[in-house]
This record gives C-alpha cells, sequence and structure tokens, in this order.
C-alpha cells in the first residue's frame, strides 16, 4: 500500500507539468472557438493521439498509479485547459473504466483499443446508462436486453441519454435491464461494436457549457450482439443475478457500513475536474486583479476583493485535498466508511460553480463577455454538480452511509 502523501514524485510531477504544456498550448487556445461551434474537437484529440494523452495506455498508467494521484493530477491539469475539449479526452476513458473494471481480458483486449482507434484514425467511445426516466434513480431504468439461447445473442431494446459521445462513438458501452425484478441488481453491461445495426443518434443536446463535448440521445432498436459483447459474461451474470435473488427472498439486503466502492472510486476523478476548471478561473481573477487599476490603485488592494481571492484558493485547495484523499483510499481498497469519494465530488464540484462565479465578479463588466474566458468556465462548471451524481444525490449518498441506512 503506498502511504498518503501531498507531495508528487519527480515521475509525477514531469506528466503534471507535460499536461499542463499540452492544456497551455494546444487545449486553452482552442478553447473559444470550439465552445461557440459546439462541435467535437477532432484536431485536438488527434494532437492528443499523436503525444499519447489519448491512448489507452496513458489512462492505464494514471489508472493504476498506487499512490491514487495519477488520476487527478491529470483531470485538473486537462480541464485547466479547457473542460469541453478535456470531457472530448476523457470521456472515452470513462467507457473504457467500464470495460476495464467489469470486462473479462479478452474483452478488454478486443474492445479497448477499437475504442480509441490511432493516431491517424481517433476513435471515441460512450458510456449509455442515463434514461430519460432514469437519471438518479438508475433502478428505474427500462432498456432491456433480452438473450436469444438459439443465436447467443443478447437483443437490446429503450432510449437512452445524456450520453457523452453518443451515436458518434465506435464503440457503445450499454447499461440495460436483465432481470426487471431485481432492480438495480438485474441490470447488466453491454458492447455495442462499431457499425451494429439498429443504434442510432437521437437528439444532439446543445448546451449551457462543455459544448465542445458532444452529448446526446441513443436510440437502440432490436439492437443485436453476440453473447460475447456481455460484459464479465454469461456464467459470472448469472451467478450475480441468483445471489441477487437470494438476497432479495432473505427479504433484501442486509444494512452496509460503507458507501458503494464502483462509484466512490469514480467520483474522485470528477471532483478533480472540477477543481481543474476552478483553479483556471481563480488564476484569470488573480492576475486580473492585480493589474486592474480603479480608484488609484490595483482593486486587489480593497478587502472586498482580496478576501474573496483568499476564499477562492482556500477552497480550491481543500477540494483538492478531498479528492487527493479519496483517490488514494480507492486505490489502496480502503473501504469508504464516509462516503469520501461522494464527499470529494460534491465539494470540489460546488467549489468550481462558486469560484467562478466570483471570478467573474472580479473581472466586472469583462467577466460577463466572451472576451474572457471566466463566463465560458462558469458555464462549464454547472456541469459538475449534476452529471455522475448530483449534488443532491452525493448528500444523499454521504447521508446514508454515516446513517448506516442501505443507498440505493
Ligand atoms: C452534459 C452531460 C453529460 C452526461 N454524460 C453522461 C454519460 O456519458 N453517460 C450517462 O449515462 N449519463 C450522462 N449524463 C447524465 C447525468 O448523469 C444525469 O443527468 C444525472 O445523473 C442526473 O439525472 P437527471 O438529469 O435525470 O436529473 P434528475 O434525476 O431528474 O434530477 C433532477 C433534480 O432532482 C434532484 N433529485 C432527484 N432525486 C432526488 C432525491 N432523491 N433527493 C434530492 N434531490 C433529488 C436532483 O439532484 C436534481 O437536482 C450526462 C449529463 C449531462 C448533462
Amino acid at each position: 500500500m503506498a502511504e498518503f502523501t501531498m507531495e508528487l514524485n519527480d515521475e509525477q510531477k514531469e506528466v503534471r507539468d507535460w499536461l499542463h504544456g499540452f492544456a497551455a498550448d494546444v487545449i486553452r487556445p482552442a478553447a473559444a472557438e470550439w465552445d461557440e461551434r459546439e462541435e467535437t474537437p477532432w484536431p485536438v484529440i488527434q494532437e492528443a493521439a499523436k503525444v499519447g494523452i489519448y491512448s489507452l495506455d496513458f489512462y492505464a498508467q494514471q489508472y493504476f498509479d498506487p499512490t491514487g494521484l495519477g488520476i487527478p493530477m491529470a483531470m485538473e491539469e486537462l480541464f485547466w485547459g479547457d473542460a469541453g475539449i478535456a470531457l472530448s479526452i476523457v470521456g472515452t476513458g470513462l467507457a473504457a473504466v467500464g470495460v476495464l473494471a467489469n470486462g473479462t481480458e479478452e474483452q478488454i483486449g478486443t474492445w479497448i483499443p477499437q475504442m480509441y482507434g490511432d493516431a491517424n484514425d481517433v476513435k471515441v467511445a460512450a458510456f449509455c446508462s442515463s434514461e430519460p426516466d432514469a437519471g438518479s434513480d438508475v433502478a428505474s431504468m427500462r432498456a432491456r436486453a433480452v438473450y436469444d439461447e438459439a443465436k447467443d445473442e443478447w437483443v437490446l431494446n429503450g432510449t437512452k441519454t445524456w450520453a457523452t459521445n453518443g451515436g458518434i462513438a465506435n464503440v457503445h458501452v450499454v447499461v440495460a435491464v436483465v432481470d426487471p425484478e431485481l432492480g438495480s441488481k438485474g441490470h447488466a453491461s453491454f458492447i455495442i461494436p462499431p457499425g451494429t445495426e439498429g443504434l442510432s443518434q437521437g437528439q444532439k443536446f446543445k448546451k449551457h457549457g462543455i459544448r465542445a463535448s458532444h452529448t446526446a440521445e441513443v436510440v437502440l432498436d432490436n439492437v443485436r450482439v453476440p453473447g460475447s459483447c456481455l460484459l464479465g459474461g454469461k456464467e459470472k451474470l448469472d451467478e450475480r443475478l441468483a445471489r441477487a435473488r437470494e438476497k432479495a427472498r432473505q427479504g433484501g439486503e442486509r444494512v452496509k457500513n460503507a458507501a458503494m466502492a464502483t462509484f466512490e472510486a469514480s467520483r474522485p476523478a470528477v471532483g478533480a475536474m472540477a477543481v481543474g476548471t476552478a483553479r483556471a478561473a481563480y488564476e484569470v481573477a488573480l492576475d486580473y486583479a492585480t493589474t486592474r487599476e480603479q480608484f488609484g490603485r490595483p482593486i486587489v488592494d480593497n478587502q472586498g476583493v482580496a478576501f474573496q481571492l483568499a476564499d477562492m484558493r482556500t477552497s480550491i485547495d481543500a477540494a483538492r485535498l478531498l479528492v487527493w484523499r479519496a483517490s488514494w483510499m480507492a486505490v489502496n481498497g480502503k473501504p469508504f466508511t464516509a462516503a469520501e469519494g461522494s464527499m470529494s465530488k460534491l465539494f470540489a464540484s460546488e467549489t468550481a460553480k462558486k469560484v467562478t462565479g466570483q471570478a467573474i465578479q472580479i473581472l466586472g463588466g469583462n467577466g460577463y463577455t466572451r472576451e474572457y474566458p471566466v463566463e465560458r468556465m462558469h458555464r462549464d462548471a454547472a456541469i459538475y454538480t449534476i452529471f455522475e451524481g448530483t449534488s443532491e444525490i452525493q448528500r444523499l449518498v454521504i447521508a446514508r452511509t454515516l446513517a448506516g441506512v442501505p443507498i440505493r
């Protein structure tokens, strides 16, 4: 087990500086353009692929960093550059993690490379769980997967929504109901290979922020995939369903005293994205406050401005500490007895929303225009309190974990 440390080692510092350079030189200068265009920034993804940032190797290296700091450090730097473009770069990683976490070695080896493509022909992947009537309430999911034993195929029907890269992905990972009696325990994940008939893109959403990231509905109309596309395989699924049925027969699940490990492990990564956006806005505000003069002195000489900056920086540092702690816990298999992963996401996302708003205030009229990046950062920051579980759901998870009542 790696000791918890707040100091990056030399190798991590090198990676951080390299990522920061890419974020500053390639991502940030392209941010305003792709925000206006509201399109996937393929040339930037391609650039990231060329230098090795958009690749499974890079992602896996950070994911398996024993200190737990690899992913949060990478997310913070890329999202410091720009949230919409960074999400276009890391969105595939979210789908890849779904396969890494639940897939067999063969599935990992077959599908993850197809999610990324290569530097000359980049591809993206999508993770599709949310539905129009099943957002926070995942258990009310309706998309169905039915096994056709004669053909060893799964048949999927339903509508997914809010899918990052949905419809433009080479590989889609889709969560569907295999046993409606079991609520969220009756769900399973499927790979939908490139070009599969019956999968189509529905509405593409025009969004408030992260506009460079493609978000769309995904319609599944009698989508047939081979049995081998069930993540983890049929045997494992049957065993899991049998255990869930047995538990249901015994009168429901026993009270847990630790939050669900999978979500707790993935949420700090979103917290780190929020820290990146918050830090970016804070830096712009600090720079502006020390150079903009009113009443014959820099505006930072006014306590009303200086104290805001002090609070902004304090919250950002506190958010990063919560994110790093939770990431370290996840990598080292520590039980999340106080839902520390949810805590980090809650605090960091609320911090990003607040800090980016404060940055607009410090820049005055300029902050409100698209001549300066903080209004975009403020629009972008709003997503962090919504996706991967809203702030209300994080509070619910934290509270239920503390109280020792089951989290559904
Ligand atoms: C840009 C974007 C990208 C996304 N990317 C993906 C993706 O790639 N894949 C994917 O599967 N999903 C994705 N999502 C979906 C996202 O995870 C959901 O939007 C989110 O889980 C909230 O669900 P909902 O929008 O249906 O809101 P709802 O669940 O309808 O919630 C509406 C409001 O009610 C509150 N609320 C609901 N239940 C409770 C409760 N019990 N107690 C207190 N308050 C409650 C919520 O906090 C929220 O404020 C994305 C969403 C967006 C906007």
